[in-house]
């Protein structure tokens, strides 16, 4: 009777230690080495901007994963975060933020800031990030674990992407990580004249569209293939 106490004392020892272990920002040769990889399994399937895949070969993207999925973090594959979210695959984020055509010092609109995974890949590539999230969860998490990697956005906030965020508009791009049934009209009206969306627009499945603003009116509108995201809801929670 003792022994099965005992044994399920540890069980739920191991359990509760397991789950409320503190975070350890542990980065080994080995990740590096998984990174390096990943970037190699990118570069195959078509990732060319160098500085994009830089990034990636720097962030170490098990320290933004559950610690249940920290072992596949270097698949290219998405996972569950907090909040019932879901950090994006690293093709989806490399393809993405590809298609921004970063240059060091623009002003960069993230809607879904999530795990800040893609934030951090932003930042390393020395854009100005603002970026909203409107699970307060994953708000405050990541707004705590960004700075503890280094990785200082110039704006985190709380809010409802579909909005935008006008008080700190026009950006030089505008990157939408959620599945948007239509494109917002504030993030066109926020995006410079010259400037480009990155938008997944459709219900189950999204169609990647970029959309580049020629003047005041015009935008060139690119569909670039499917993807699958979790949806863009109005409102924040
Ligand atoms: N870039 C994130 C992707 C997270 S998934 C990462 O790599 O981890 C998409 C995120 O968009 C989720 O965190 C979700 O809560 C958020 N989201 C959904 N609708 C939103 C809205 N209207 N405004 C802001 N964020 C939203």
């Amino acid at each position: 009777m003792i022994w099965i106490l005992d044994f399920a004392f540890w069980i739920f020892y191991c359990y509760f230690y397991k789950k409320n272990k503190p975070l350890t920002l542990k980065d080994t040769a080995k990740h590096q080495g998984l990174r390096n990889q990943l970037v190699s399994t990118l570069q195959q399937k078509g990732i060319t901007d160098l500085a994009v895949l830089d990034a990636i070969k720097k962030i170490p993207r098990h320290l933004f994963l559950e610690s249940g999925f920290q072992d596949f973090a270097y698949q290219d594959k998405a996972f569950p975060i907090s909040a019932g979210q879901t950090i994006s695959q690293p093709y989806t984020v490399a393809f993405q933020t590809q298609l921004l055509e970063i240059k060091k010092d623009h002003k960069v609109l993230e809607i879904g800031t999530g795990s800040g995974y893609q934030t951090a890949v932003l930042c390393l590539m020395g854009a100005k990030v603002y970026s909203v999230e409107r699970q307060s969860e994953l708000f405050k998490k990541t707004s705590a674990f960004l700075p503890k990697l280094g990785i200082r956005p110039k704006h985190l906030t709380f809010g409802d992407g579909y909005k935008g965020l006008p008080t700190y508009g026009p950006f030089d791009s505008i990157i939408v990580t959620a599945g948007a049934p239509y494109i917002p009209q504030p993030l066109m009206a926020q995006l410079k004249i010259g400037g480009r969306l990155v938008i997944p627009l459709g219900e189950e499945v999204q169609i990647m569209t970029l959309l580049i603003r020629k003047n005041e009116t015009q935008f060139e509108k690119h569909e670039l293939g499917e993807f699958r995201f979790v949806p863009l809801l109005e409102d924040k929670n």
